[in-house]
């Protein structure tokens, strides 16, 4: 009696093994287009844009496969066994998909995390020496960012990372968006917490520091928190800018 599933056997296990190549594949992938990226900060973008997504694409097709796997054993079959090998399967392959899901939302951050912090950090080779770069302080980088750029990170969470060939004077400018990426929530620890508003409480005018308040919330355990900023007087960029050049 056995034999007549055989054909849906064969096919519930071809179609496991397949969908665990595509998985594999994806990841695979993906560690290939990164290890081809020479450039730190387009790996920066490219994991923090893609990586947990496509880790949970890949997840659920493994899944999947792991259910068509589970199912490529059916010697016998009646409307009953139907209904519990679905219900079972369904409710199996649920479970595991949400633990998937969980650890990537807040365990594997951490680790992304780590990984992003040394490429943001990692020294930029200058294209016209071959040498390590410098990366300028917060001061220092104010000469090389223009009015806009100096309005946006003080606005938009957005933070300009200048770095300088002090050789030929060759300058990079990379932006890190803060709306992008999380931080640590001091609640829970997760790395869930993010920048979902900003007001301007208070323009900065040439004579006076202006005032901004940045507003965060957890995505994880719904924890919010105020910051409140000082923005730097709008004249600061002719100052270092002359300085710069003087
Ligand atoms: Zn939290």
């Amino acid at each position: 009696m056995a034999e007549q599933y055989a054909p849906w056997n064969a096919m519930a296990k071809n179609i496991a093994y397949g969908a665990w190549a595509i998985a594999v594949l994806i990841v695979i992938g993906h560690i290939i287009r990164l290890a081809t990226m020479n450039d730190a900060k387009a790996k920066y973008d490219f994991i923090n844009r893609s990586e947990i997504m496509t880790l949970w694409v890949a997840s659920i097709i493994l899944i999947i496969g792991c259910c068509f796997f589970a199912n490529s054993n059916v010697t016998e079959l009646s409307a009953l066994w139907i209904f519990v090998r679905v219900f079972t399967t369904v409710s199996m392959g649920m479970i595991v998909a949400l633990i998937v899901q969980n650890l990537l939302k807040f365990y594997y951050p951490f680790y992304i995390e780590k990984r992003l912090k040394v490429l943001r950090y990692r020294p930029r080779i200058s294209p016209k020496t071959g040498k390590p770069m410098k990366l300028l302080s917060e001061d220092e980088e104010d000469a090389y960012l223009d009015e806009g750029m100096q309005a946006e990170e003080n606005v938009f969470s957005v933070d300009y990372d200048v770095w300088k060939d002090l050789e030929t004077g060759y300058v990079k400018i990379e932006k890190y968006s803060g709306h992008l990426h999380a931080i640590q929530c001091p609640e829970c620890n997760y790395q869930t917490f993010k920048i979902v508003k900003e007001e301007i409480l208070k323009q900065p005018s040439a004579t006076e520091e202006g005032e901004l308040m940045k507003h965060y919330q957890c995505g994880y355990c719904g924890y919010k928190a105020k910051k409140n900023v000082t923005l730097k007087m709008s004249q600061k960029f002719e100052e270092t800018t002359t300085a710069a050049t003087a």
